[in-house]
């Protein structure tokens, strides 16, 4: 038995009905921000992720291929998966909904419910179109004066049978759980959204079969119909961790800690979802975070697009990681968008970016802290074992500001987290080095310019540390570039929250060519 804390964390599933964007990369990275923060704050973390394949638009597009559904959505998963990798996204658990042990298990978690009497069957009456053989809503209805909007013909009424789950049944009890539980649905705009769409329009029982439909998964009880997918997908975040056949691990990681989701999904995960759970007599979730959304910055006319297709706007993650780094593109998002609220993307803010933050004040720092003491101290800083840094930055309270950056970062405000440590403690550092001026010091007085040197360093340790959940490799490469005693795979936030004495004399362990390091940010031109 592990008496670490857990904690369990999601994302959205994705239709991979095309690859994903750099919206769609955005979640996963805010995701993986807090998934690699608890890790390193000691905490046992389940990160689950996947695809959402029971859906027609997967296997109409499948069709469109000409390739069978199944090996389609093989594929898309196998692609998806090389995005997050290629991103540093460091998922445990990677679901596709199509996987057989996710039907076993959403099987059982839809028969209990309706053994608990939440499932009962009924009529859906709407508007249908034979042409595209689905309901459309009564707002296409009135939208398109009665016609479909594909095929422009009229949409006839019909109903047929189907089954309902008593989504009403909870409306009370969510309400109450909104109220007991005021961190369930961050950020806060969320959920008074939520509480006040459900006070003035209450909430109704959904359908929650398909009739008619090949690609899906059977109801169990009435194997005519397949499960909505919405339905079928919420469960993952259960169907991931063994709900149904696992009961153990399922026992340990449930509740979830959080959900991340869109902005747009808040209430499918905030009233269905716990309803749900509650109906099958499971716990709801601790916490449901929506973050914003990327738009992208049309440089030519600079307007402020929303990424799609037809806007042939679209930039695909791998497009800025093979022409930069998949450090340069962690940086930019979580630096430039707002995690809880919106953001824009647009090549010349990125080059802007990470000339100004990552090339010109943290690398231009590592490599002047490595190239001085290596030219004039031969890489040895002799005579400062046991002793204790000074402060660089005038007046600041390391440990309040550490713990300044820790709150925001576990509030997922990455951002602000960010800022605070490049205009708190890096940009400082920085004059402090310009201040004192190493380089010329070292020429009049070797013993001033090395304190000078040693003290400076200690920023560097820090703000890696501090850094290590955002750009986990170069954070790497910045603390392994001294012989810090604390190994890099144990380090937490705690020990950047004061100066610290080690038991050897400060060494550059950094690897050189020529006398020079390899810029850890070459500035984009
Ligand atoms: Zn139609």
């Amino acid at each position: 038995m592990t008496d670490r804390p857990r904690w369990f964390q999601t994302t959205a599933i994705d239709y991979p009905n095309s690859r994903p964007h750099i919206g769609t990369a955005f979640e996963k990275l805010g995701a993986d921000v807090q998934a690699r923060y608890r890790r390193m704050e000691g905490y046992d973390v389940c990160f689950l992720m996947g695809n959402d394949e029971n859906t027609t638009k997967v296997s109409k597009r499948a069709a469109e291929l000409g390739v069978p559904t199944q090996a389609y959505a093989d594929d898309m998963a196998r692609q998806f998966q090389e995005v997050w990798k290629a991103l540093e996204i460091t998922c445990d658990v990677f679901i596709q909904t199509s996987s057989e042990r996710h039907k076993q298990c959403c099987r059982k978690f839809i028969q209990k419910v309706y053994d608990n009497g939440y499932i009962y069957k009924g009529k859906f009456e709407g508007w249908y179109c034979e042409g595209c053989e689905e309901f459309k809503s009564e707002q296409q209805y009135k939208e398109n004066s009665g016609l479909c909007p594909n095929h422009r013909t009229p949409l006839i009424r019909r109903s047929e049978p189907c089954y309902f789950f008593k989504l009403s049944a909870f409306q009370d009890r969510l309400l109450a759980y909104y109220e007991a539980n005021p961190d369930f649905i961050q950020p806060e705009i969320r959920k008074n959204e939520i509480v006040s769409l459900i006070k003035t329009e209450g909430l109704r029982d959904i359908n929650i079969s398909r009739a008619g439909e090949d690609w899906g998964i059977r109801i169990p009880f009435d194997p005519e119909f397949t499960i909505y997918v919405w339905f079928d997908a919420l469960l993952t975040y259960i169907t991931g961790i063994g709900y149904g056949d696992d009961e153990a691990t399922f026992r340990k990681y449930w509740p979830c800690d959080t959900h991340f989701i869109g902005k747009d999904i808040t209430r499918f995960h905030t009233a269905l979802w716990p309803a749900m759970l509650w109906a099958a007599g499971e716990e709801a979730p601790k916490k449901v975070f929506a973050h914003g959304f990327v738009y992208i910055k049309n440089e030519d006319s600079g307007a402020v697009e929303k990424i799609s297709k037809s806007l042939g706007n679209v930039v695909e993650p791998m497009e800025v990681i093979s022409k930069f780094s998949a450090e340069a593109f962690r940086y930019y998002f979580l630096r430039e968008c707002p995690f809880p609220s919106d953001g824009e993307f647009g090549w010349g803010r990125f080059a802007d970016v990470f000339n100004s933050e990552l090339a010109n004040n943290l690398g231009n720092l590592l490599s002047r802290l490595i190239t001085i003491p290596a030219k004039n101290y031969d890489r040895v800083l002799v005579g400062t074992a046991g002793k204790t840094p000074e402060p660089v930055v005038p007046g600041l309270d390391l440990a309040l500001f550490v713990g300044e950056v820790r709150e925001h970062v576990e509030g997922c405000r990455y951002n602000l987290a960010l800022q605070k440590i490049v205009q708190d403690f890096l940009t400082p550092t920085n004059q402090y080095l310009e201040a004192n001026a190493p380089w010329k010091l070292v020429k009049t007085d070797k013993e001033a310019a090395k304190r000078v040197l040693f003290n400076a360093v200690q920023s560097l340790r820090i703000a890696s540390i501090l850094l290590k959940p955002f750009i986990p490799k170069s954070a790497e490469t910045i603390y392994t570039s001294f012989n810090f005693p604390t190994p890099w795979a144990q380090v937490k936030y705690a020990d950047a929250a004061e100066l610290r004495a080690q038991p050897d004399d400060l060494r550059v362990t950094a690897e050189l060519v020529d006398g020079k390091v390899k810029p850890l940010f070459p500035r984009i031109g």
